[in-house]
């Protein structure tokens, strides 16, 4: 007897489809299949088996057969219900939210080996330049011909080539080889009073097994990771899994030597970075349980953990944790919802929590634990502010004179510097002194940006670039064109003049582009082979540099210019870590932050350290306009290569907007970038009150209307860019 099955197939455009499941196979709710769509064959998932049909439905004798099941775990029901709410509260198709749930491709099928290939260290003699700089670049990286072709910019038979030749050698690579088991007792650390306190109770909710999400909250340097390393200690013990998220990639480095000290082994990394076939291992490790501790960025949290434990979400009010394309969710909101699907406890660890999650606190759904002062012997850092108009830097320079004299100071003491400009490149500007030109990107609403080290500019929205021109392209003089603006290359330049024996490092993610570059550079800083690191966010965060004790702010303003409804706040959060990284060791720490308004109430939390009365007036203001926490957006994205067809529709969906108590809709108007990646996108903001269920108006709202294929329309529920 054949029976009916209703699967997800990884087809984002496609909701559910029916398919026939022929005799002999057996199927259950979150099997992973492969079905027929078109000419094509993909994976699915199962989300219903023997299904009944109704008799409008056509009958099993016309649907088409499923074409086999993949020997790996079905997808339980908890991530299926995570799958679900995801699709219901973002809006979004299951079908693309299922899919991040799954590896690529055809990572499932049933081989046991994969086959790689590596450098034999053998160079033949006469190897063409091509060949040879191939070989170079691989240096000693392994992987699948595709993925070495993709490191060394060649084609597949390049690769084929050398391993013919000899220098590539084939390694067959166990996808079924277990991870190693971290030791709970393995280093365990003697903490503080404080600390205890609130491991204990982390430890507790893990055994208790059931849905607790609880915010961590200690200043930089209290020593959190520490304290929720018990409670991984304790999921270990158990023998369940934890899932930790971090912010971005780039941290995962320091994260792996952290855990490495303390388990004896590292964990399982999951990241866009990895090879195929560690997709492969790491996935059937999480699928199987066999892999205890994961680490990873926002796509880790819909991995299929067959025993889940323990969710951290660390640095959890970092804004990168808002996925900003595909579908629109947000990492923390969607991890605490897995962690009450799954019945474990939650745990976010932030100096800086987010208003939202401070409110969760407030209303008595978050549990709170607070370790109030530095670990050790470290103090926290004091804050001062350099008024920008009072003492400012000399003509053409960006660092006023006592931040020049401090570092000055810290050098001879041989003791670090960092200085933090949250702007990629040479300079935000480029335009030409003869004629004005600006150079525009062809595809986004953003100027272009002069990156030095690559003599190129480029767009850091949809990553367009060109070599710098030597002339204007408007008016061709040469030698005409100028910066305009620090970035912080440009930065790392006034450094070189400052303090031409001092060793200078840029750190950004053009400099620090992997784990490995991640390692190196943090090699290097603890080896005090940089003075001076000039940095972007990427720097902010996550670092533990005892030697580190002086921090300069650039432009301490630069967040406040948005008008974005979270500007205050972010300022305050991103210059508190940075500020962070001053003093961790027994050397006192100082930080300097260069403003024009040293008196705006978010420079005056930050002098005086009063984070309490900052957060109750940002608190305040978001009640009165009920903004969130207090009230909700979302936002509805309408764009097309054809601009008028994009605009139409806006108006159209806006017209056609329901009255409803308690919601406003604003708009159609220009989004935050008018134009990205060559779609011209215009924005309907919808406001409502918080009781509203606005998923519900909004699915009803959009389900009865129709646009041309050309036009894409995208809700943004709970935005970020504003
Ligand atoms: P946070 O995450 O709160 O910023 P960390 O966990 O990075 O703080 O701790 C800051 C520093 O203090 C780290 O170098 C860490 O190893 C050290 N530390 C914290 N707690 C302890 C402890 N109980 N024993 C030894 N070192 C500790
Ligand atoms: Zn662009």
């Amino acid at each position: 007897m054949s029976s009916r099955a209703r699967v997800l197939v990884m087809n984002s455009a496609l909701g559910p489809l029916d398919y026939r499941v022929p005799h002999g196979m057996a199927v259950e709710p979150g099997s992973i299949v492969v079905a027929p769509l078109g000419p094509r064959q993909l994976m699915g998932v199962v989300w219903e088996a023997d299904r009944m049909p109704s008799d409008a439905e056509v009958g099993d004798n016309r649907l088409r057969n499923l074409m086999g099941v993949i020997d790996t775990p079905p997808i339980a029901k908890p991530l299926r219900r995570l799958v679900e709410w995801t699709a219901d509260y973002y809006l979004a198709p299951p079908a693309a939210v299922v899919r991040m749930a799954m590896p690529s491709n055809s990572a499932l099928e049933g081989t046991k080996t994969i086959t790689e290939y590596r450098a034999t260290g053998e160079v033949p003699a006469r190897l063409t330049p091509q060949r040879e700089q191939a070989l170079e670049r691989i240096g000693v990286r392994q992987g699948l011909i595709r993925e070495l072709a993709a490191v060394a910019d060649v084609s597949d038979a390049v690769i084929r080539g050398l391993v013919k030749a000899g220098a590539l050698e084939a390694v067959q690579v166990d996808i079924d080889s277990p991870y190693p088991m971290p030791d709970p007792k393995f280093a365990q650390p003697a903490l503080s009073p404080d600390q205890r306190a609130a491991a204990s109770v982390l430890v507790a909710n893990v055994a208790a097994h059931e849905f607790q999400p609880t915010l961590l909250d200690g200043v930089t340097g209290s020593g959190k990771t520490e304290v929720y390393f018990e409670a991984v200690a304790e999921a270990i013990r158990q023998g369940r899994q934890t899932l930790v998220l971090l912010p971005e990639i780039a941290l995962t480095e320091p994260f792996l030597q952290r855990f490495t000290a303390r388990f004896g082994c590292a964990p399982v990394a999951w990241h866009s970075g990895l090879r195929q076939s560690e997709r492969r291992r790491a996935w059937r490790a999480i699928a199987t349980g066999q892999a205890l501790v994961t680490v990873g960025a926002r796509s880790a949290l819909f991995l299929p953990y067959a025993n889940l434990g323990l969710i951290v979400i660390d640095e959890a009010h970092e804004t990168s944790f808002k996925q900003e394309d595909g579908v629109h969710y947000h990492a923390r909101d969607v991890a605490v919802m897995r962690g009450k699907f799954e019945r474990v406890p939650v745990i976010l660890a932030s100096a800086t929590p987010a208003i939202e999650t401070r409110q969760q606190v407030a209303s008595g759904r978050y549990a709170e634990l607070k370790l109030p002062g530095r670990w050790g012997a470290a103090e926290m850092p004091a804050i001062e502010a350099i008024d920008l108009i009072q003492d400012p830097p000399e003509r053409g320079r960006w660092i006023a004179p006592r931040l020049v004299k401090a570092m000055g100071e810290t050098l001879e003491r041989r003791e670090q510097v960092l200085l933090f400009l949250n702007r990629r490149g040479y300079a935000p500007l480029t335009l030409c002194r003869t004629c004005g030109h600006r150079f525009q990107c062809p595809n986004c609403t953003a100027w272009m940006v002069e990156h030095r080290l690559i003599a190129h500019i480029t767009c850091h929205h949809c990553g367009h670039a060109e070599p710098t021109p030597r002339a204007c392209p408007e008016c061709a003089n040469e030698d005409t064109l100028v910066a305009v603006g620090p970035g912080v290359e440009r930065i790392a330049d006034e450094v070189k003049l400052l303090f031409p024996e001092a060793k200078t490092a840029v750190v950004t993610s053009d400099t620090i582009w992997s784990p490995a570059k991640a390692a190196e550079f943090v090699a290097r800083m603890e080896a005090h082979d940089i003075d001076i690191v000039v940095g972007t966010q990427l720097i902010t965060k996550g670092y533990h540099f005892p030697n580190l004790t002086l921090v300069g702010v650039i432009d301490a303003d630069l967040g406040l210019n948005g008008g974005d409804l979270r500007a205050s706040e972010r300022t305050f959060q991103q210059i508190m870590q940075v500020a962070g990284r001053a003093g961790r060791g027994e050397k006192p720490g100082h930080v300097y932050i260069q403003t024009h308004s040293p008196d705006a109430p978010v420079m005056r939390a930050l002098i005086t350290g009063d984070a309490d009365a900052f957060y109750a007036a940002e608190t305040e203001s978001r009640r009165e306009a009920n903004a969130p926490p207090f009230g909700r957006f979302a936002g509805i994205v309408v764009s097309s290569e054809d601009k008028a067809a994009a605009y139409e529709t806006a108006l159209a969906i806006g017209r056609s907007a329901p009255q409803v108590e308690g919601m406003e809709v604003y708009g159609p108007a220009p989004a935050p970038l008018a134009m990205l990646r060559g779609r011209h996108r215009f924005r309907l903001l919808v406001h409502a009150r918080r009781a509203l269920d606005v998923q519900d108006v909004i699915r009803a709202w959009l389900g009865q209307l129709d646009w041309p294929g050309k036009v894409r329309v995208a809700v943004d529920v709970d935005p970020y860019s504003f």
